[in-house]
């Protein structure tokens, strides 16, 4: 019994979720996993060998924005880079999942940012210490809709593409994946239980840049969908700037003092201020 509601000392955390693509049904998200180093291009603009395995680190679910959303500018940062990814969401897991068995456990596919502190991910690489403040802050995440392998079946070509206010920064292709998803997730489950409800962000080809307060993003993954992101304002200290319902749908502003220009700037809807 102690898991009933009524046994919860403060209210449990809302469950993130993502919108599923012609459908008022939603995907439940647990763990959102990204992978590394995946496209040649991109290790070499990152100055790193590209013979190298890729490696695996994680975001926290609730960073998730969705389709519609805006990320406000993070703290900390004076270099907020975008990555466009193919997402892949997980309906069963297991662990040492064979390469042959992998596209059984996929639900669906999604085009999301990992949205990156450069600055405090490469001062971080560089001491030896962990990525979390570089990757998986507040509103790191945006994904986009998902579309059920059902109805798409596994792409593994297709155009990836990122403009920043109408301009191309990232164009890639699928196929330009080191380790293709089928790897990927036979490899993580080597070192993780996967289990239904994971998603994966798998890697992005070149042309990671700057972005600031006001860009409209767009992406596409051919075959898979789309995603439009704002990059808002920096939240004010001391405000909040949080929303945990991640289903396609502009994030609403849950906790006060976030002066009204700001809100007007990022046109957001606003909830009633408490
Ligand atoms: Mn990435």
């Amino acid at each position: 019994m102690s898991n009933e509601a009524w046994n919860y000392v403060i209210s449990p955390p809302p469950q993130a979720a993502l919108a599923v693509a012609g459908s008022d049904k939603v995907f439940p998200v647990r763990r959102l996993w990204c992978v590394g180093r995946n496209y040649v291009e991109h290790i070499k603009e990152m100055g790193q060998d590209v013979r190298e395995p890729p490696f695996f680190f994680a975001k926290p679910s609730d960073a998730i924005v969705p389709d519609g959303g805006t990320a406000p500018y993070p703290s900390l940062t004076k270099d907020l880079h975008h990555e466009v990814e193919l997402v892949v969401a997980l309906k069963s897991g297991g662990r040492n999942i064979p390469v042959a068995k992998a596209n059984d456990c996929i639900y669906g596919y999604g085009v999301g940012i990992d949205l990156t502190r450069r600055d405090l991910q490469i001062a971080s690489r560089d001491i030896k210490r962990p990525w979390e403040i570089g990757k998986a802050f507040d509103h790191s995440a945006p994904c986009g809709a998902l579309r059920p392998a059902s109805e798409i079946g596994h792409p593994a070509k297709g155009r990836i593409v990122l403009k920043v206010n109408g301009k191309v920064r990232q164009d890639g292709d699928l196929n330009q994946m080191i380790w293709n998803v089928p790897e990927v997730i036979s490899k993580l489950s080597e070192m993780v239980e996967l289990a239904p409800g994971d998603i994966i962000m798998t890697g992005t080809p070149s042309g990671v840049a700057a972005t600031v307060a006001g860009d409209k993003i767009e992406c596409e993954v051919e075959g898979v969908g789309t995603l439009n992101v704002t990059i808002g304002q920096p939240v004010e200290i001391g405000a909040s700037f949080r929303d945990h319902k991640a289903i396609g749908r502009s994030p609403t502003i849950t906790a006060v003092p976030i002066p009204l220009t700001m809100v007007l700037d990022s046109g957001l809807e606003s909830t009633s201020a408490e």
